[in-house]
């Protein structure tokens, strides 16, 4: 995952790598290609490199846009009753798991959501350990 692009107007001339202020920017001429990369941690965002980049080759608004990206998606667990989300199957696994307990699944309304119960009180005993 990048925020950080380039359109085709790119012609690998460096201007953006040489004026990044926080050394974000980098390159490495392999055989027959430039690479030029992109470290995020490293970037402050000033938009530097937009306003040196000779090409307009810099999609800076991927920069700035705040947005959120997928990290990942788990499968949900549904009251029994009511249809309502109560947790994931990985985190119901896992309270199981670590209490060789059944589950059930419901929701607040319908008798509180167990595993979430559960799994908070295995996680401040951890944590007072
Ligand atoms: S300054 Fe612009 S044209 Fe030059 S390498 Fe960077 S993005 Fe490409
Ligand atoms: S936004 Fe600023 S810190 Fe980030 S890569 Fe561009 S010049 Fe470097």
């Amino acid at each position: 995952m990048s925020f950080f692009k380039v359109n085709e107007n790119c012609n690998g001339c460096l201007a953006c790598v040489q004026n990044c202020p926080a050394s974000a920017l980098n390159y490495f001429d392999q055989e027959d290609s430039r690479k030029i990369l992109h470290n995020m941690s490293l970037c402050a965002r000033c938009g530097h490199c937009w306003r040196v980049c000779p090409q307009d080759a810099i999609e800076f608004k991927a920069l700035i846009t705040g947005r959120f990206d997928l990290v990942t998606t788990l499968d949900l667990v549904h009251c029994k009753v009511c249809g309502e989300p109560v947790y994931t199957a990985n985190l119901g696994n896992t309270v199981s798991n670590s209490t060789q307990q059944t589950v059930e699944p419901l929701c607040p309304d319908h008798k509180g959501s167990e595993p979430v119960n559960i799994w908070k009180k295995l996680a401040s005993k951890r944590a007072s350990q």
